[in-house]
């Protein structure tokens, strides 16, 4: 059940980019899983009535003064979730800058894509890569940059068994990410649709959110926001395995059992939020290698019908809002 639906105002003015931004004309932006726990209050307030939408594609409409050089009229772009670091702390300095606590994010401190115009800082703004439709593109922007990121925090290795809890938007695209890089998947998701598609990709099984995969695993993701799922997770790992946890909000974990979830050097790791460069890497990455974006499509001042349809599991791949 959805408690705070969005509400849609065709009146609201175009932004004004500070000097340091872009303008950016919206041409498709994807629905993520976060604009729901920003909407629905799972994540604290940062801008009262903010527009969500951190997968936004779009065209460059004006470059301002203090923009650089990286950017003109005319370019496709991309805006992703991470907007600002401060670059001075030490966690900047030491570049893990996604741990930085000075930084902003959009659709969450400053309006997002869910509108036909957006901004963003140059400096945060991103090339895309050839090959893609704006719709195709939209999901890669968060979906693909931090099941990127989550897929270097589970330390898969070479030629591993990987598991991917939930099967959404994100995992998706990992899983075709770690099929190029040699690596053997299983899923474990709750809809069946989801599971069509993941086997249709090429993944080696797929079954239930909380059954077992065939065999251990060296590395797991967690994508579904469920905090029981850890447990079977953790117990499907093989000695010294790794899960990566890709939400920024779960629900409580119940109590792990020492022997059973944790020892033989299991471990558990968040994934916050994602640097430039892992940015950057993806995008090209998905220039190498051409990643099949399933993104069902709905108009823009339907977004709430879409938010609804991921909540209830009614959506396979990624969500993508057209203005
Ligand atoms: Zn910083
Ligand atoms: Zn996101």
């Amino acid at each position: 059940m959805r408690s705070d639906p969005l509400e849609f105002d065709a009146s609201a003015p175009a932004p004004h980019p500070s000097p340091d931004e872009l303008l950016v004309a919206v041409r498709a932006c994807g629905v993520c899983r976060t604009d729901l726990h920003v909407s629905e209050g799972d994540l604290a307030v940062h801008r009262e009535h903010v527009i969500p939408g951190h997968e936004v594609v779009g065209e460059v409409i004006a470059v301002g003064a203090e923009a650089g050089t990286g950017f003109a009229v005319g370019d496709r772009v991309g805006i992703a979730w991470l907007r600002h670091t401060c670059g001075e702390c030490d966690y900047c300095r030491r570049g893990a800058e996604n741990l930085c606590p000075n930084s902003r994010y959009t659709g969450w401190d400053a309006d997002g894509g869910y509108a036909d115009f957006a901004t963003v800082p140059a400096a945060f703004a991103h090339h895309l890569p050839a090959g893609y439709s704006d719709s195709e593109l939209a999901p890669l922007l968060c979906a693909g940059i931090i099941g990127y990121r989550s897929l270097l925090r589970a330390d898969l290795p070479p030629g591993g068994r990987l598991g991917l809890y939930g099967f959404g938007g994100s995992a998706h695209i990992t899983a075709q990410v770690a099929l190029a890089q040699g690596a053997e998947v299983h899923v474990m998701t709750r809809g069946a649709e989801a599971r069509e598609l993941a086997l249709g990709l090429g993944v080696a099984s797929a079954q239930g959110a909380a059954d077992q995969p065939p065999v251990k695993l060296d590395a797991a993701i967690l994508f579904a926001p469920v905090g029981d799922l850890v447990l079977p997770a953790m117990e499907a790992l093989d000695r010294g395995g790794t899960l990566a946890i890709a939400g920024i909000h779960l629900t409580d974990i119940p109590p792990l059992n020492y022997q059973r979830h944790l020892f033989q050097e299991r471990q558990v790791r968040s994934v916050t939020s994602n640097t430039r460069a892992d940015a950057r890497e993806f995008l090209a990455f998905a220039e190498r290698h051409h990643i099949e974006v399933t993104t069902p499509q709905y108009p823009l001042d339907q977004a709430d019908r879409a938010l609804t349809d991921l909540v209830e599991g009614r959506i396979a791949g990624a969500a993508v809002l057209l203005p």
